[in-house]
């Protein structure tokens, strides 16, 4: 089970995949996830991707791609994965798709989840995420049991530096600019299920999960 989730940043990608993985038993893999470990422990990958984050803008190709190729060949990989914010664009949905056809495997879905822009902006002043497991919560339609901590693992919340409208703003410009086309990308691929991302958590996860089965 090879999964894809595509949308638009704050459209419930985290979200959903965090439900998928666990419905499957296979890893969540996010890129963004993986680039904040990195800034938070300070590494020289960490160190690039942070100037282009915070303008809202994608981290190059030549970076994010061997990350991402290098973590799908890890051991736990060998049922499938989650992939979450990745691909952003069409080179990193090419070189994806090259890779995994050297090993006869290719993407069994890619789930799109559809949110209109003035939802979006409206979400992510409310976005609290855990800064150790990677759990996403909402402060209004989608609240931790105890506030401010993470349900999970026990972690405070905290709000993420680039969920600041003027950010938000930049990121969804970049979306439309350079991730909606994979869109077409993955319907040609014949593996593209389309779901109402502006219903509730619990109604997209069972919109997905009828889809997956
Ligand atoms: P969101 O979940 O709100 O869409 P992410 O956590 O996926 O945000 O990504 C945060 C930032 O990390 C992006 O704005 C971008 O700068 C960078 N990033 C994450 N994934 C990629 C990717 N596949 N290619 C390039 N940049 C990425
Ligand atoms: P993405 O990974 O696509 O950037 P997230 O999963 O982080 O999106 O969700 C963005 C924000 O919207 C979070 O605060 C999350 O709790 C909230 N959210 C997710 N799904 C829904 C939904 N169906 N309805 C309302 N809020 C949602
Ligand atoms: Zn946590």
């Amino acid at each position: 089970m090879k999964i894809v989730m595509l949308g638009a940043p704050g459209a419930g990608k985290g979200t959903q995949a965090v439900n998928i993985a666990k419905e499957f038993g296979i890893p969540h893999i996010s890129t963004g996830d993986i680039f904040r470990a990195n800034i938070k422990n300070q590494t020289e990958l960490g160190m690039k991707a942070k100037s282009y984050m915070d303008k809202g803008a994608l981290v190059p190709d030549d970076i994010t791609i061997g990350m991402l190729l290098d973590r799908i060949v890890d051991n736990d990989c060998k049922n499938g994965f989650v992939l979450d914010g990745f691909p952003r664009t069409i080179p990193q949905a090419e070189s994806l798709k090259a890779a995994l056809s050297l090993q006869d495997a290719r993407i069994d879905h890619a789930i799109d989840i559809e949110v209109p822009d003035e939802v979006i902006t409206k979400r992510m002043g409310g976005r609290r995420s855990c800064p150790k497991c990677g759990g996403t919560y909402h402060i209004a339609f989608n609240p931790p049991k105890k506030e401010g901590i993470c349900d999970n693992c026990g972690t405070e919340l905290v709000q993420r530096a680039d969920d600041k409208p003027e950010t938000v703003l930049e990121r969804l410009k970049t979306y439309h600019d350079q991730t909606q086309p994979l869109i077409d990308f993955y319907r040609n691929e014949g593996v593209l299920t389309e779901v109402d991302g502006t219903k509730k958590p619990d109604e997209v996860l069972a919109d997905i999960l009828g889809a997956l089965r």
